[in-house]
């Protein structure tokens, strides 16, 4: 059987991105997506607008009602660079699907995310462009708290040098058992569902991709 097509890393107006969630999943759909993930900024250095606290509740219907409108699976995620996140709202992030946390290096942040994911519960919590450069040892420390901790790491077509100079490294995460997610982190339609690279990385490796897809596993049959 064919795997469904997904892409679990979009940006939409909501933040960053070019287009409205409607654009996005009319886009999705006609390009024959059947699952995506749309993931906003909740707040950035990055990002210039990043989506505000109080928006968290309309930017989980407004994605629920459109995709519902649409008739294309769609999960509502969110991109969080805050640490530690003790300060947010658990009560309106455990009505989201996933959770990713960016520009998370060494452990303490690991262990940070770790505490926290405890706290959660609903969506499932991951590292966004997992970045791989630790000496080996630390990376086989990192990979048990993900694993313990149920937290996957993701492959975004936008940071293919994350993971392109870790070879050796990322066989530890092929040999364990931590989720996988893949995403294109558009930020306009034009680049919906692109991360051809991550695929063919990831088929470097004896692995069930399919198998190891947490986002696609879990949600295949609806948030
Ligand atoms: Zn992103």
């Amino acid at each position: 059987m064919k795997m469904m097509l997904f892409d679990f890393h979009i940006h939409s107006e909501w933040s960053d991105g070019d287009n409205s969630l409607e654009e996005i999943m009319k886009a999705a759909k006609d390009k024959g997506l059947e699952i995506i993930g749309i993931n906003d900024h909740l707040s950035s250095i990055k990002a210039s607008i990043p989506l505000e606290s109080e928006a968290l509740q309309d930017y989980l219907l407004d994605i629920r009602e459109i995709s519902q409108t649409i008739g294309i699976k769609a999960l509502a995620g969110l991109e969080i660079d805050i640490y530690p996140p003790d300060d947010l709202d658990i009560e309106v992030l455990n009505k989201y699907d996933y959770l990713i946390f960016e520009n998370i290096m060494g452990l303490p942040k690991i262990k940070a995310i770790c505490e926290f994911s405890k706290k959660i519960q609903g969506p499932l919590i991951g590292l966004a462009h997992t970045e791989l450069r630790y000496p080996e040892p630390i990376f086989r420390k990192v990979i048990k708290l993900l694993e313990d901790n149920n937290i996957f790491i993701e492959l975004n077509a936008n940071y293919t040098q994350n993971y392109e100079a870790s070879h050796d490294l990322f066989k530890i995460i092929a040999e364990s058992k931590i989720g996988i997610s893949i995403g294109s982190d558009s930020h306009s339609i034009k680049t919906l569902g692109l991360f051809n690279y991550a695929i063919e990385f990831l088929e470097n490796f004896k692995i069930n991709i399919e198998d190891r897809l947490v986002l696609l596993k879990k949600f295949k049959t609806g948030p």
